[in-house]
């Protein structure tokens, strides 16, 4: 943004498209193999669809073992490839390291980046806002809640418009009864690729009042400068960052249970079991494939955790 550019989050443009589903096959006739994870396939399938795109940032370290060679198969394609690496382990020179390259690169300046900061400063705390009304007075609904923080990694290519849409919707919320949930649920993990999933707990009278990785790319920590907000960002990290943050979620949103999303053939499934060794918490683990909705065994093991935990 500090360039004059505008940043567009390739998992969004991918899964809040109709045609998500068949951009997942239009990458399998391309010749992505069916045991890749359909996230990678849909932010390929993506591209050609949004021409206007001139670069893409692959973050080919920290986020995804695949993206390496998903940069490497772009590039090999003609796109226009930048490189940005989260430290491993998180380290703050190296971080600032990267930050200064990738500005450097993209020709911004650090006086840019600071009036850039400024600028989203109150846009990060009303999406805090948002989130207190969700987990402290239940006047945001866990789907509101999940699609406001979502889409603050890129505030949907326009942040001015996001800001007012944002806004008004704070106003209306903070008009709303104060309600509680029978059941209080936070969801960990990637973000669940089902379409239905927060509609389907509101039926069963369970909330989502912790959405872990949409509150992580709304950046919730305030007071920080840049390098110590991407160092506070537990996404890209190890476990132990994670493990922290979902502890004190637990205590603080006083959640009866958590929902632990993981995805189809990607290497963030293997953590299940370090989750579940560290917080002491009912935990169900489901898994998702293609973007759908839930499929039935998942919705009927869904009603069957939420049947335990109702008081
Ligand atoms: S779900 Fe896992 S494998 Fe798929 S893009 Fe995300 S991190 Fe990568």
């Amino acid at each position: 943004m500090a360039a004059g550019l505008v940043p567009v989050d390739l998992n969004n443009l991918f899964i809040a498209s109709k045609a998500a589903l068949s951009w997942v096959s239009e990458a399998e006739a391309a010749g992505f193999p069916r045991t890749i994870c359909a996230w990678v396939k849909g932010i390929y399938a993506a591209l050609p669809h949004h021409p206007q795109i001139q670069a893409v940032i692959v973050a080919c370290q920290g986020d995804c073992s695949y993206t390496q060679a998903l940069g490497e198969i772009l590039a090999a394609a003609g796109r226009k490839i930048i490189h940005f690496k989260f430290p491993y382990p998180k380290n703050r020179d190296q971080l600032q390291r990267e930050i200064t390259t990738l500005m450097h690169r993209l020709d911004a300046d650090a006086a840019g980046v600071a009036r850039i900061q400024v600028r989203l400063k109150p846009l990060r705390e009303d999406l805090r806002r948002l989130d207190r009304l969700t987990w402290k007075t239940g006047q945001v609904k866990s789907r509101e809640n999940f699609e406001f923080l979502i889409a603050s990694s890129d505030f949907e290519g326009d942040v001015e418009a996001y800001a007012r849409k944002l806004t008004n919707f704070l106003r209306v919320a903070q008009q709303r009864p104060s309600s509680s949930p029978q059941v209080r649920l936070g969801l960990i993990g990637i973000p669940p690729i089902f379409s239905d999933l927060w509609d389907y707990l509101d039926e069963l009278g369970a909330a989502v009042v912790f959405n872990e990785m949409p509150r992580q790319f709304s950046m919730p920590y305030p007071g920080l400068d840049l390098v110590d907000q991407y160092l506070a960002y537990t996404y890209p990290y190890d476990i132990f960052g994670r493990l922290a943050d979902l502890q004190e979620a637990v205590a603080t949103r006083h959640l009866d249970g958590l929902i632990h999303y993981t995805q189809s053939f990607c290497f963030r499934q293997m953590f299940d079991q370090t989750l579940r060794e560290n917080l002491r918490v009912p935990i169900l683990t489901i898994e998702g494939d293609r973007p759908t909705p839930l499929d039935p065994r998942t919705r009927m093991r869904l009603e069957a955790f939420v049947d335990v935990l109702r008081p």
